[in-house]
């Protein structure tokens, strides 16, 4: 990256911003915090300030610009367009191509193992390994949870230790409707493999042919979010090469919003819009379903697909449901990609409103359509003891469909 130039490219983009303060309210940082550093505003401030050589790139820098989740809802309630997501990528970018090479690629190597297939479903193993030997256990009751970075890697493996591996799933049907590449993400094969699942199997009702490309790789939006904008490039091109002759159908929101960044995947869609706008023949009917099902909107779903309504339009096809959308569905839940591991404080206080939001509602069901947020939400849900089960909004079609075995949740 050409330094100059960039810092150039930096300090105008921020110049763009007037300083009005309207997207400080909608800041989950900013409300936590109530410090300028802490909101979109003073972000923007200092990245000028860094740009234009009036602040040096130190770690207290740093740490107001890492502890942004790149939720982006200051970039809804900019009147003047501030393009703050590219801007946050572009200085993250700046300052990790100014560290030491050695630094770069240990930055790069850790981001490359996260967003690994196999290290996702390796990842799952020693997951189930730590409860299996009953080391879970002995961390829980040593407090040693109380570590913020322990504390967020003992919820997360606690919530993986539970999930299956990926069941094998039946691919081919019809296709009556055409054919659709189902693009799994890098973490979901672990994470939410009865999502998949019932990705297929409702697609396969409604007469798709799903095909799952073996090219796939992860998104980038880990590579992306985290400086690292070539490695990020390299894996949407992947995946483009992957999906060429297909239809690309997303599960996760934040990889739908990243992969339509790439103009070849452009038309990727989100499974819940494009099961809620296709029109359902009435050989494919949903049985009732009378209970609460509360609605978790992600931010990737809000704010980069601006589409917040998907889940709600999906599951109003069952009758007899009812829906309530978590209040506060507006602030993010702290999961945001990497965010959960390297801000555990922040991420795990951002989420105990949901929980309590969640607890209040009376819900039995929280779907979300985003991997990294069900995750997260699962976690915190399983550590305060709620009997309510998180899930993709898939599934609960998939066990409404009538005369089906429901898929594994
Ligand atoms: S992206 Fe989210 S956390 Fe970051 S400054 Fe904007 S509103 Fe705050
Ligand atoms: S709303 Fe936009 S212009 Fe106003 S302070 Fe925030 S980023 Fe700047």
């Amino acid at each position: 990256m050409n330094a100059i130039a960039s810092a150039r490219d930096l300090a105008t983009v921020a110049d763009r911003c007037v300083r009005c303060g309207l997207c400080l309210p909608h800041c989950p940082t900013y409300r936590l915090a109530r410090q300028e550093a802490e909101s979109p505003r003073g972000r923007i401030a200092l990245i000028q300030a860094w740009a234009e050589g009036e602040l040096n790139d130190t770690p207290a820098l740093r740490q107001h610009l890492d502890t942004c989740l790149e939720c982006l809802a200051c970039e809804r309630a900019c009147p003047t367009l501030v393009p703050f997501a590219s801007l946050m990528d572009d200085a993250r970018a700046a300052h990790w191509q100014s560290r030491p090479t050695w630094r770069r690629g240990l930055h790069q190597a850790w981001l490359s193992l996260l967003a690994s297939p196999g290290a996702a479903a390796l990842t799952g193993a020693a997951a189930q390994l730590y409860r299996g030997i009953g080391l879970a256990r002995l961390v829980a009751g040593s407090g040693l949870t109380r570590w913020p970075a322990i504390g967020a890697l003992h919820r997360l493996s606690q919530q993986l230790a539970g999930l299956p591996r990926i069941p094998p799933v039946a691919v081919g049907g019809e296709a009556s409707r055409g054919r659709i590449g189902l693009f799994l993400g890098c973490i979901a094969r672990t994470a939410q493999p009865g999502a998949i699942e019932a990705s297929v199997q409702v697609l396969r009702r409604l007469g798709y042919e799903v095909v799952i490309p073996r090219g796939q790789t992860c998104c980038g939006g880990l590579h992306r979010h985290n400086g690292l904008p070539q490695a990020a490039d390299h894996r949407l091109q992947t995946n483009a090469m992957a999906f060429a002759d297909l239809t690309a159908v997303g599960l996760a929101s934040a990889c739908v919003a990243e992969l339509r960044t790439q103009p070849p995947l452009a038309a990727t869609q989100e499974i819940c819009r494009l099961l809620a706008d296709l029109d359902w023949p009435a050989t494919v009917p949903l049985k009732p379903l009378p209970r609460r099902i509360a609605i978790h909107v992600p931010c990737s779903q809000r704010n980069r697909l601006r589409d917040p309504d998907a889940a709600r339009d999906l599951l109003r096809r069952i009758p007899a449901i009812e829906l309530t959308d978590l209040p506060e569905n507006d602030l993010c839940c702290g999961a945001a990609g990497t965010y959960l591991l390297q801000q555990p404080r922040l991420s795990h206080a951002l989420l105990q409103p949901k929980l309590t939001h969640l607890a209040a509602s009376g819900a039995q069901i929280l779907v979300t359509t985003n991997t990294g947020c069900a995750l997260h939400l699962a976690a915190g849900v399983r550590e305060a003891g709620l009997a309510v089960e998180v899930l993709h909004p898939v599934q609960v079609i998939a066990r409404q469909l009538a005369g089906s075995e429901s898929p594994s949740t």
